[in-house]
């Protein structure tokens, strides 16, 4: 093949390294963090600097390929046949300047990386739950945190950004020199260029508390209530996730935890303890755990249990425009039937405070959302995957009454589109940038609907 022998030329002039499918290793190089999704790209390519970059981009219009930026593939929705993968490993730079309450990050860096720098600063950054997702991946894709409260999207937080054009301009960008680019850039994901770093705003936080309270399965619907009752008057400084688990009974877990069900809500204050949450969900069920007190995001990540290395997983998001008595007993009944064990967790996110007043502009929006939910189907080994299949959709056909017009293009998973997170005005504006941005299309079009 033609394109093979052009990447193949192209390779000898880079830094870093370019694998092509024949090439040892390919296998595990062309493998995204999520395990689940198959992709099969021309290359992978990961690039030691700008230069290397440069010599892609050539060598892709050379090619007659696209080029598809993926740091880590979290996101990974399997459609990349015949784009160059780009990781960004080696644009790994992290300055944090506390006088301005800015970072800088490299697009190779990881929300692990800038949590840890900003411990014990007073400062937290706009991160979501999970160490290893790409703060580069998350924040071009909206990207929902604990603080989204108090601070809003991870890309209402993008000052400037630092890209490479399909012309081979490398500049800063921001809302001053291009604010159609920068709204794009906050929600649309990579299909207008590669972007080399990114200026971020952090949250100030200088007293961060915490509290993880545990109930049975049986009290579920009485504190979502409460949460949900609660939420009407909640002041931003106030995060709260709830959780409902039901622990999958497969050999491959534990005895312990085998078949157990719980639910959790974990609050998180950026202005001192939340006293009137911990009241009323006590009133509202019984307690079989408490955890309260300071806190900071490096403890919460250290005890989130979320996965680091790549792990097999699928799921269905929803983002909800209420929560009614009969959402919430429906969503518990659907809980209870035994046929729904392969969604191992359900993950309900209170929206509003920040998110309402979105500082910024851009493409991805929670506005006029309540409640976003995740529902995690873990995906192991030798277990066939139709029943997983069936539950996603039974999840999806509970919530369909409340789902709101919109959702964040973080919760997406493998086969949306950009059209669930925006209207027809918002897609055909991305459209109109891309096509300033890059118009031969050399990158690759992402979930942009076709
Ligand atoms: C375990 C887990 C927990 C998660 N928790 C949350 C959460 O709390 N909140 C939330 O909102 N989301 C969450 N997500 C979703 C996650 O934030 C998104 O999938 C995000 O897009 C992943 O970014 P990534 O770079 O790690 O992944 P990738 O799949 O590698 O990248 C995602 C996309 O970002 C774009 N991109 C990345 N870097 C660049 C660049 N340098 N230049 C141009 N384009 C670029 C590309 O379009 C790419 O397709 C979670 C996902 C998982 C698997």
């Amino acid at each position: 093949m033609a394109y093979l022998s052009v990447l193949d030329a192209a390779r000898r002039a880079l830094r870093g390294t370019l694998l092509l499918p024949e090439d040892q290793g390919f296998d595990d190089a062309r493998r995204p963090w999520n395990l689940a999704i198959e992709q099969r790209p021309a290359g992978v390519a990961v690039p030691a600097d700008l230069g290397d970059l440069r010599t892609l981009v050539r060598a892709a219009r050379d090619a007659g390929v696209t080029i598809a930026v993926q740091p880590t593939g979290h996101g990974a929705s399997g459609d990349l046949s015949g784009a160059v993968i780009v990781r960004m490993d080696a644009f790994d730079d992290l300055e944090v300047d506390l006088e301005a309450g800015t970072v800088r990050v490299g697009s190779g860096v990881r929300w692990g990386a800038v949590v840890e720098a900003l411990d014990g600063t007073g400062w937290v950054a706009p991160a979501g739950t999970s160490p290893v997702v790409s703060v580069a991946g998350y924040t071009l894709c909206g990207g929902h945190s604990w603080f989204s409260r108090t601070a809003g999207l991870g890309s209402d937080n993008l000052r400037a950004v630092w890209m490479l054009r399909s012309d081979g301009e490398h500049e800063r960008v921001d809302d001053d020199s291009d604010p159609d680019l920068m709204w794009a850039l906050r929600g649309a994901g990579g299909v207008m260029g590669i972007v080399t770093a990114l200026e971020i705003d952090l949250v100030a936080a200088p007293a961060v508390w915490g509290a993880e309270l545990t109930f049975g399965a049986g009290d579920a619907a009485a504190v979502m209530r409460a949460v949900r009752d609660l939420a009407v008057d909640a002041p931003s400084s106030l995060n709260v996730f709830m959780n409902s688990m039901r622990m999958p009974d497969v050999p491959q877990l534990p005895e312990e935890i085998r078949g157990r069900s719980f639910f959790t809500v974990q609050a998180l204050s950026t202005n001192g303890p939340a006293e009137l949450l911990v009241s009323a969900l006590v009133r509202a069920g019984t307690v079989q755990r408490e955890v309260s007190g300071p806190t900071s995001p490096r403890l919460i990540s250290e005890s989130s249990g979320e996965p680091t290395d790549p792990t097999p997983g699928r799921g269905a998001s929803a983002a909800l425009s209420s929560l009614d008595d009969d959402m919430i007993d429906g969503l518990m009944r659907f809980r209870e039937q035994p046929e729904q064990w392969p969604i191992m967790g359900i993950d309900i996110r209170m929206l509003g405070g920040a998110l309402e007043r979105p500082r910024r502009a851009g493409f991805a929006t929670l506005r006029g959302v309540e409640w976003l939910l995740h529902a995690l189907v873990p995906v192991f080994p030798g277990v066939p995957s139709e029943p997983g299949g069936a539950s996603i959709a039974g999840f999806s056909d509970v919530v369909a009454r409340a789902a709101a017009p919109h959702t964040v293009p973080t919760f997406l998973v493998p086969g949306q589109t950009l059209e669930r997170c925006g209207q027809t005005a918002s897609i055909d504006r991305l459209r109109r940038v891309r096509t300033i941005t890059d118009p031969e299309a050399l990158f690759h079009e992402g979930r942009l609907p076709r």
